[in-house]
Parts: C-alpha cells; structure tokens; sequence
C-alpha cells in the first residue's frame, strides 16, 4: 500500500510537517564526538541522525595512489542496515558509491590538501537514522569533523536539497515529498557561493533550477550560522569562558564595591541623619548652658595658668632672700612672718 500523502500542502500553503516552502527541518550538530578519531561530528535534521568522523592526514598505502604534491580526500557515505525501515544489505551499493565520490568532490575547493603530499584524509559519514536528504546532512557533519580534525579549509561547505512538490518549490525534501515528489536537486556550496555538488533527479525548467539555487543559498545561509556556532561552542569556549568568566569576576567586583560604597553613604546618611536630629532636638538653653560651660572650663585653665605662674614667681623672689641673707645667720620667726607680710 501506498503512503503517498493526498496533498503537500494545507489550505495555508504549509507543507505537510508544517514548514514554509522554504524552510530548512531543524538541525542540531555536535562536535568531537568519538574520541579515537582526529574529528568528528554529530548531525541531527528532521529525523535524518548522521555521523561524520576524519582519521588523516596519514600516509597512504599503497603508494601507488599516493599523489606527490596533495593529500588524497576519501570520502565514504554508508547508510547503516538500520537507518530505513527495510533493513539495507551491508556494504557498499552503486548509489553509495556514486554519492562517496560526489561528496568527496564537494570538498575539493575547500581543502588544501597542499599541506599534505603523499598523504590521505579519510572521511567517514555514517548515515544512522535515514529521512531524505542524508547525503547533504553528511556534507554537513563531515565539514565540521574536517575541522574538528583540524584540516586547513579555505572555508566550510554547506548543503541542502530543493524539489518540486505538486509543481511546487520547497527546500529541504521530507521522505513524502523526496519519494513522491516531482524532482529532487541537492546542492552543495562554499562560503562564497561556489556550488562544488549539483545532482538532480526528476524534471525542472532551468528556470526552476535557477530559483531552486537561490532557495538553496538561502538554506546555506543558516547552515553556515548552525555550523559557525558549533565551531564557536568547541574551539571558543576556553577563551570564551575566561572572558566570561573575567567579566563576571569584574561584574562580581563591581558589585561588591558598589556595596561597600552604597554602605559607606547609608552610614554617612545615618550619621547625618543623626546629627541633624539632634540639632534638631537639641534644647537652645542647653546650647547656651554647654558655652557657658566650655567658657567656665577656659577660664578655669586660664586662672591654673596663673597660678603656677604666680607660684613661680614667688618660689624665685624666696630664693633670692635666702641668697641675701649672712651666712650663719638664722632668721627668726617674727622676721619671717614681717617678711611675709
Ligand atoms: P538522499 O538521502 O540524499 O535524499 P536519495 O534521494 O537517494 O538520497 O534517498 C532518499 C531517501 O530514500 C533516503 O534518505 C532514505 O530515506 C531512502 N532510501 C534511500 N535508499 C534506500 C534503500 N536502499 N532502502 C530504503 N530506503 C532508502
């Protein structure tokens, strides 16, 4: 029995999984994924599941198809038995074979295998789970594992597909729209636009083809944010979080001082406050009560001053008596008390 859905479309142009006509399925992406290989990546869009792993650049064997000015690219795309729901006999096929070539192509202008004479880079992408459109899913993960193994790109390779549905454009086919749809076009492109993968499957007017390339552009657009970002996550966080993390420390910082100085100005207002409370409070009659007092304190140290000054005198002018008086001579009491008075 057939599965073919009635129509594509609803009474509001939305395709059947509720897409615009020119909108990608969402799509997640993972990096270093496998520790054993030199880079990988996971790619998660609509149902398809893919994952891409590199092992390379390493000398390649035998040494007959070494290549002795570049490193030789080779690309495997393989569809898991279980990644469709009739199980797929293991091992390569004609049409994973002509895809492998294809995709290992999409990556020449990008590459710069230069770096690598003799050498071969080995890409593996590994179709897990299986929705249509698995062969651009893998060019996707595969440039991000192409980084992640730390590969010299010009730049990075995008790839999304655009069909016709019931005489009508939409990008990125759905299983539904791939099998029962009019055409299938998946294209591959750098970063600067430059298309390394066209195939196509089905009929469309070149007319079509030319605007089903620019929806495709459209698509590459947002892969190319998706794969940045997962870039960003995988190389940028060290540096990221410590500028992050500085940033917070000076946040934290700054916090604290604000703190502190906001405390130091409620203290302040608080002691201000006070102040002019108790100015406020304070009784006029006390005022002149406590300068009378401080006055009277004044004069109290004044006269003190004084007084020592008068004992000084006096103890001097006893002293220059006992000096005039004649040796031997005792003064007697009544010529003491005269003196004193
Ligand atoms: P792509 O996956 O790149 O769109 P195709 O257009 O050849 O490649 O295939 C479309 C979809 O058809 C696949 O994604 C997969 O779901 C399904 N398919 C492909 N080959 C097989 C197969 N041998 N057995 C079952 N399903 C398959």
């Amino acid at each position: 029995m057939s599965d073919k859905p009635e129509k594509f479309f609803d009474e509001n142009g939305m395709r059947l999984d509720g897409r615009r006509v020119d909108e990608i399925r969402p799509m997640t992406v993972e990096m270093g994924v496998l520790t054993r290989a030199d880079g990988s990546c996971y790619l998660e869009w609509g149902n398809n599941k893919v994952l891409a792993a590199v092992y390379g650049p390493r000398e390649l064997h035998p040494r007959r198809l070494q290549r002795p000015g570049e490193a030789l690219v080779r690309y495997r795309y393989n569809m898991a038995a279980f990644s469709v729901e009739d199980r797929i006999r293991p091992g390569p096929s004609r049409r994973s074979t002509e895809i492998s070539k294809v995709s290992g192509e999409a990556f020449e202008p990008v590459v710069m295998k230069q770096f690598y004479p003799s050498a071969v880079i080995d890409v593996f992408a590994e179709v897990l789970q299986a929705d249509a459109g698995t062969r651009t899913a893998a060019i996707n993960a595969a440039t991000l594992a192409l980084v992640d193994a730390g590969i010299p790109m010009k730049g990075l390779v995008a790839a999304c597909a655009v069909g016709k549905v019931d005489g009508q454009l939409v990008l990125d086919l759905n299983k539904p729209e791939d099998n029962y749809g009019d055409a299938d076009l998946p294209i591959a492109m750098t970063e600067d636009g430059d298309i390394t993968l066209l195939q196509m499957d089905g009929n469309l007017t070149a007319e079509e083809i030319s605007k089903g390339i620019e929806m495709v552009r459209e698509g590459c657009e947002q892969i190319f944010a998706i794969q940045k970002a997962a870039l960003l996550e995988r190389f940028g966080t060290a540096e990221e979080e410590e500028i992050l993390e500085d940033a917070e420390l000076q946040a934290e910082l700054m916090s604290e001082e604000e703190e502190v100085s906001e405390a130091a100005e409620e203290e302040d207002a608080v002691e201000e406050s006070e102040d002019l409370e108790a100015a406020e409070t304070e009784d006029p009659e006390d005022v002149e009560v406590e300068e009378a007092e401080a006055m009277f304190e004044e004069d109290v140290t004044e006269f003190e001053v004084n007084e020592g000054e008068c004992e000084e005198a006096a103890a001097e002018v006893n002293e220059e008596d006992i000096a005039s008086e004649p040796e031997g001579e005792e003064s007697t009491e009544e010529e003491g008390e005269k003196y004193e008075q």
